[in-house]
């Protein structure tokens, strides 16, 4: 997994005031699973845009493994996202979905049917390569989604509220695939979540934002359960 360090971070749309994202540090270690947590507007998403380069800092720096990302184009940062809404193609094929970032990367077809084959291992879909996303559940298309963000072996995975949109029996089985998906493939996982428990349940450190800023960091135990 990559290590990211983000320092005097700043957004400001417009002349907003305090700013979107207004001077975060935060350095995420190679490998941890992190969360980003807080209410409504208080910046997460905004963060999650500026790492997987959506969105252009204002002011600041954001370095991957010690090299400058900050301005570098999306497609060369390699990072995987997932989205509340799952964001699947869906004309294409689930098998398809999975093998989108393949093609653009120019992966022989060969080597892409192996990895999208083990993709589809890794989120217990085998089989289920042939259906469209709207013949699976909500639960399997966002499977669909953590197979696509991470078959090209990205060094950081960005989650924006994956859970949010499936019911509570759900997001509970989907958080044990994630937690599962984040021990087997090491890599660094970037969190974004509104809810606390799911956060203290997945978290190796929480990043608790409000009004832009970053005003609490620490493990679960760190933060919750001090006297
Ligand atoms: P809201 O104002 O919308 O209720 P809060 O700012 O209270 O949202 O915080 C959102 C989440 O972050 C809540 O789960 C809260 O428990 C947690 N939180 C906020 N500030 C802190 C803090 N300083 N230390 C620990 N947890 C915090
Ligand atoms: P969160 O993810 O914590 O809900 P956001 O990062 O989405 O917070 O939003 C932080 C603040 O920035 C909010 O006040 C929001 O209204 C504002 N904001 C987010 N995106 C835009 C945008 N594209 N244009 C203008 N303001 C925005």
């Amino acid at each position: 997994g990559g290590r990211l360090d983000l320092s005097g971070l700043v957004k400001r749309y417009g002349n907003a005031e305090p700013p979107a994202v207004d001077h975060i540090d935060l350095a995420i270690e190679p490998g941890e699973f992190i969360t980003l947590l807080g209410p409504s507007g208080s910046g997460k998403t905004t963060t999650l845009n500026m790492i997987v380069g959506f969105t252009e800092p204002t002011a600041g720096r954001i370095e991957l493994n010690g090299t400058d990302i900050t301005r570098m184009p999306p497609h060369r940062r390699n990072f995987g996202m997932v989205f509340q809404n799952y964001a699947l193609f869906p004309h294409l094929t689930v098998a398809q979905n999975i093998a989108f970032p393949l093609r653009e990367r120019k992966v022989p077809a060969t080597e892409s049917a192996t990895l999208v084959g083990n993709a589809l291992e890794l989120v217990d879909l085998a089989g289920m390569g042939n259906r469209r996303p709207h013949e699976l559940s909500g639960g399997q298309q966002q499977r669909v989604a953590l197979a696509r963000a991470v078959v090209f072996a990205p060094s950081v995975l960005l989650l924006d509220e994956p859970l949010s949109a499936l019911d509570r029996k759900l997001r509970q089985s989907l958080q044990r695939e994630i937690k599962r998906l984040h021990q087997e493939l090491g890599l660094t996982f970037v969190f974004v979540t509104h809810d606390q428990d799911e956060a203290m349940t997945l978290s190796d450190r929480i990043a608790i934002f409000n009004h832009g800023k970053i005003v609490a960091l620490g493990t679960p135990t760190d933060l919750y359960h001090r006297p």
